[in-house]
């Protein structure tokens, strides 16, 4: 077994992510020596002291990074300022300053400009989850066959970044590295856009008149329960998503809105074999899911 990549890792948050590799160092010896874990709310901080998955659990989030090597911010990326300017001060000399966000160009621009000389920021987004939150909703295998991208700043530390790709390894992730403005156009099309429409699929069944609304509950195995399944996901965590990758998600949901229009032509015009095309494509796009085992 390898030595432990840190002394004293101090995530801050400790919900479906969070715990998730709180969980995972605890169950591994080549991670932390110290699990130290902050939350903001009372409840919250309770619950993870009765999970046991951390070592230290701090409700002061400046207190929470004190001589950490490693902090991990595992918050909602709209809370991502307020956070850093808490705990800038305290980072200790030489710490590595990574995240988990799902948008990377804003959590640079929130981060960097309060970064104290000789922090290392190494920003990560692990492409892992599950519509639960929360500190019980985490396990240490959630990174396993999943990739991770890190958008590491273009004079960033690049042994920074090589300890937390093996961080990411370690956790049995696929490392992969891009620049924040792709990284973000790529979500938008993988994920944020994937649930806008889900969102707003729901919203459209629910503001059906009542019998036909009880009729979509009935039959919801047909399709749209697997965007029940997605419009399921936690409202701060979307809501500071969709503002904070506002650009890539407008032009992906313009490109989407294009593309659906020509198929609704289609309809209109009975154009079998336009239909039959868009039908294949799907077809070929889930059958390389499966065959990259990311199904
Ligand atoms: P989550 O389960 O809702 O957990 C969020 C955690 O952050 C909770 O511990 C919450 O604690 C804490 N928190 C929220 N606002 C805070 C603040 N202002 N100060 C301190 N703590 C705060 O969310 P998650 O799914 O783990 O997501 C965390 C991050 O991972 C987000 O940035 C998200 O974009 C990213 N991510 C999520 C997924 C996914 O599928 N879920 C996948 C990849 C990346 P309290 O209860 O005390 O508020």
């Amino acid at each position: 077994m390898s030595e432990p990549l840190f002394r004293r890792l101090c995530l801050i948050g400790a919900g479906l992510i969070g715990s998730s590799i709180a969980r995972l160092a605890r169950e591994r010896d080549d991670i932390a020596e110290t699990i130290v874990a902050h939350t903001r709310k009372p409840e919250t901080l309770e619950r993870i002291r009765e999970l046991g998955f951390a070592d230290v659990v701090e409700a002061d989030a400046a207190r929470a990074v004190e001589g950490a090597d490693c902090v991990i911010l595992c918050v909602p990326v709209g809370a991502y300022a307020g956070v850093m300017a808490q705990i800038a001060p305290h980072l200790a000399p030489g710490c590595i300053l990574t995240d988990v966000g799902s948008t990377k160009g804003s959590v640079i621009r929130d981060l960097a400009p309060l970064l104290p000389p000789g922090i290392h920021l190494v920003p990560a987004h692990p492409m892992a989850g599950t519509e639960h939150s929360g500190p019980d909703a985490g396990f240490a295998a959630l990174f396993e066959g999943r990739y991770t991208i890190l958008t590491p700043l273009p004079d960033g530390d690049r042994a920074a970044t090589e300890t937390v790709a093996e961080l990411w390894r370690r956790a049995g992730s696929t490392v992969e590295s891009m620049d924040a403005a792709t990284h973000d156009k790529v979500v938008a099309i993988v994920s944020h856009l994937p649930h806008l429409i889900a969102f707003t699929i729901c919203g459209t069944a629910d503001d059906l008149a009542e019998e036909t609304r009880e009729a979509v509950l009935k039959f919801a195995a047909s399709g749209f329960r697997d965007f029940t399944r997605i419009a399921a996901s936690d409202i701060d965590m979307w809501r500071d998503i969709f503002l904070n990758n506002r650009d890539a998600l407008l032009e992906m949901l313009a490109r989407f809105t294009e593309d659906s229009h020509a198929l609704a032509r289609a309809v209109r015009w009975g154009e079998a074999d336009f239909i039959e095309d868009r039908i294949r494509r799907g077809r070929r796009i889930r059958r390389g899911l499966i065959e990259r085992k990311q199904a």
